[in-house]
């Protein structure tokens, strides 16, 4: 190890450098030469260990001192003052040295306070409604579980008379590296929760035999939720204010939300507050005008359509259409699209009036058996191709 580089050097720091000028140089090294920063890249990978050897040893006021007493060889193997150092986790992270650094670093990703305040998780609770349900608005029960913080353990989990012990694999931080045996090796393995105490810092020995050692009950609650008229799929509701998991560390309870699943109907296709459907009129109506009757979902309306109203015409129903859910008074429309039935089955009367009709168009009176079979047959590209473009124009007016 004789060709190896001072760590001062390493560091770009003077002798005398103090220890925020130390972390100060570290942070942009590590910042700079981070493997995931660079990912594959050995050079960095390289300067990143070597910048990390550096403060690991002059960040730690002894390992300094028998550094600037002895250089390297204070810790190889057997020689020098400090009878052989080996690089220990637990005394390199534990401290909180390098975890600082990389909570820094990285957003507060690798190491993880266990003793922060934190807001309670929020209860989402999926409500299946039907189509009219969630455009009139319902009530509902819901029901969900309400944990609270363990009466018993006072939410420590630790049965009466015992206590929470420090765990020992992390030393109580919470968070623990990846356990390789060189130090060199450590480099890619970032701070992570640790496996023993799942980040809680503790270990539970004799567990609470209420709570099991969780540190909390949950009781079953049940809601009567009003859900407002013109909620859709998606819409979420805050229907239990701090109800919600519990906060850590005296941290706020969550809330609880009810989340909207709406069916959808075979009749209306919704788009937010405006309905959309089809209603079919007849022949007749469409030609002479008159009033026909459109589904709504408040119920059937009379609409008067004008004379000569084509197949495909939009209406526009104001009002017909969805509450807002939160401005209730604000309605959308129904928008409706006339469509001409065209009769399936007709019987022997139905079908001579029709003819009767049809030969009135064009100046014939009398009806033939012939005339029937051709106006089944209108497509066919024959002789009867006039009388057929004629009945096509026709219905196109
Ligand atoms: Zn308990
Ligand atoms: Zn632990």
């Amino acid at each position: 190890m004789a060709d190896k580089r001072d760590y001062y050097e390493v560091l770009g720091i003077s002798k005398d450098a103090d220890d925020s000028q130390i972390k100060k140089a570290y942070r942009v090294l590590a910042k700079k030469y981070h493997p995931d920063v660079n990912p594959g890249d050995k050079e960095a990978e390289a300067k990143f260990k070597e910048a990390s050897e550096a403060y690991a040893i002059l960040s730690d006021p002894e390992k300094r001192k028998q550094y600037d007493q002895y250089g390297h060889a204070a810790f190889e193997g057997g020689a020098g003052g400090a009878g052989g150092f080996e690089f220990n986790f637990d005394d390199i992270f534990g401290g909180g040295g390098f975890g600082d650094i990389f909570s820094d670093l990285f957003g507060g990703r690798s190491s993880y306070n266990s003793n922060a305040a934190r807001r309670g998780q929020d209860i989402i609770i999926n409500l299946r409604l039907t189509f009219e349900e969630a455009i009139f608005g319902c009530k509902k029960q819901i029901s969900f579980q309400y944990k609270e913080v363990c009466k018993s353990c006072n939410g420590n989990g630790a049965e009466k008379g015992s206590a929470p012990e420090k765990c020992t694999k992390c030393n109580g931080t919470g968070r623990v590296m990846m356990q390789n045996s060189s130090f060199f090796g450590m480099i890619s393995n970032i701070a992570t929760t640790c496996p023993v105490c799942s980040g809680k810092g503790t270990v539970i020995k004799n567990k609470c035999k209420t709570c099991r050692g969780t540190g909390y009950t949950s009781t079953k609650k049940t809601l009567e939720v009003d859900i407002p008229k013109g909620v859709n799929t998606g819409t979420r509701i805050s229907v239990g204010r701090g109800m919600g998991e519990p906060g850590v560390n005296g941290g706020p309870r969550g809330n609880v939300y009810v989340q909207i699943i709406a069916a959808e109907s075979r009749e209306f296709v919704r788009d937010n507050l405006t309905l959309y459907s089809e209603t079919p009129i007849s022949f007749a109506d469409a030609t002479l005008g008159g009033d026909v009757k459109v589904k709504t979902v408040y119920g059937d309306v009379l609409y008067t359509i004008k004379p000569g109203t084509k197949t495909g015409t939009r209406v526009r129903l104001k009002g017909k259409g969805v509450s807002h859910p939160v401005r209730q008074n604000e309605v959308g429309d129904l928008i409706t699209t006339l469509t001409i039935s065209v009769p399936t089955s007709l019987n022997k009367k139905q079908k001579e009036a029709l003819r009767a009709f049809d030969n009135a168009m064009k100046g014939i009176y009398d009806t033939k058996e012939k005339e029937d079979v051709e106006s089944e047959n209108t497509s066919s590209k024959t002789e009867k191709s006039e009388k057929s473009s004629k009945k096509k124009n026709f219905f196109k007016k």
